[in-house]
């Protein structure tokens, strides 16, 4: 693994992620949607997908697919409003189980969090062990799964937590490390986006030793920043501590697209898709902000921001929209082509409690 830590300890990093957690909540407490495709989501006519059921990603629905995809898909399908109220009373419980053994702590949103159990408040040596009993502690409170990921740094104890879903418990041994990322596939890289992916299957990059034959330089000239980050993690390089502490700053959005936009209609369309993203998570934790910031990347990678501060603090969808399309109106040049879209709310009204997880903050997720 990495020279430079071998003399320090070893860390023992727990990722827990709640299975399907909107979807499972109302499953749970609606015995009548148990066992069918149903998602949490907006409405059929614009919305976008929260959460789906297991049931539901059989027939190839996903998360942040809007609702018309999805209904395509399955005639069927159950839509459930959100109730945020009932799935954030649940994290609550959940972040107190993982609270009850360290508080090295760092949720990522309301059903995901890092857990740094190196040392803990029981003085047990086994990570797998404490993550088997947050599990079954989970399932007791809660009546719900989790899935756990156990490694020695957080980019391996994500990834290992998605292995086994549902209810998964996986392990990634470190003299594991190496050979586990050398054969992963880059789609399943934490970071690595579906056009990102695709964009590495076009370089021949299919699996992370495939990356690792790339030098810094090299990743960094095809990916910008985000080249480093790679060149690491394929190497299972990943000094980020868990941090309990990290406030979020900022509840953003943002998009990248297989093939440039070129219209200001296409524009709009995904303006509207990214607005009610940023809306819904900013209901889930009751936050508002003052300074809306439009990002546009075009195709040679160059970047622009433009942003806008309102006089009091906003979380009204229909605002935020609004002015996202001003602000493209004015940026908007014909014949350019644009090759992603954020959208992000700053200034808040007051610290969220939840932590940012940092990767978002260096990395451009495709959804
Ligand atoms: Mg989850």
């Amino acid at each position: 693994m990495d020279p430079a830590k071998t003399d320090q300890q070893v860390r023992k990093i727990i990722h827990i992620d709640m299975d399907a957690f909107f979807a499972s909540i109302e499953q749970r407490d609606f015995p009548e949607y148990r066992g069918k495709p149903l998602i949490v989501g907006g409405s059929a006519r614009r919305g976008v997908v929260a959460a789906a059921s297991y049931e539901a990603r059989k027939y190839g629905i996903y998360s942040a697919m809007p609702t018309l995809t999805a209904l395509h898909r399955y005639p069927d399908l159950i839509i459930v409003k959100p109730r945020f109220d009932v799935y954030k009373q649940v994290s609550g419980q959940i972040m107190q189980i993982f609270r009850s053994y360290t508080d090295l702590v760092e949720p990522l949103s309301l059903d995901e969090a890092y857990l740094d159990v190196t040392t803990n408040k029981y003085g047990m040596p086994s990570a797998t062990l404490i993550a088997r009993e947050i599990k079954d502690k989970i399932k007791e409170a809660t009546m719900l799964t989790a899935s756990a990921g156990v490694s020695v740094n957080k980019f391996l104890a994500k990834v290992a937590s998605d292995m086994d879903k549902p209810d998964g418990l996986y392990v990634i041994k470190p003299e594991q490390a190496e050979s586990f990322i050398g054969e992963l596939p880059v789609s399943k890289f934490y970071g690595v986006g579906k056009v990102t992916a695709a964009r590495m299957q076009k370089l021949g990059i299919h699996k992370g030793m495939d990356l690792k034959e790339k030098s810094k330089a090299e990743l960094i000239k095809l990916f910008g920043k985000n080249g480093s980050f790679f060149h690491d993690i394929c190497r299972g390089i990943d000094h980020r501590p868990v941090n309990p502490e990290r406030i979020r700053k900022s509840f953003g959005k943002e998009r990248t697209f297989e093939n440039d936009l070129t219209s200001l209609e296409e524009l709009n369309e995904v303006l509207r898709n990214i607005s009610e993203l940023v809306c819904r998570d900013l209901e889930k934790y009751g936050i508002r902000g003052k300074t809306l910031t439009v990002k546009v990347k075009y195709d040679d990678f160059k970047q622009i921001t433009r942003c806008r501060t309102f006089p009091g603090f906003i979380n009204n969808e229909e605002l935020i929209l609004n002015v996202s399309k001003e602000i493209m109106a004015v940026v908007f040049t014909p014949g350019s082509r644009i090759r992603l879209l954020g959208i992000t709310l700053s200034n808040l009204e007051q610290a969220a409690s939840i932590a940012d997880s940092g990767d978002n903050k260096q990395l451009s997720f495709d959804f």
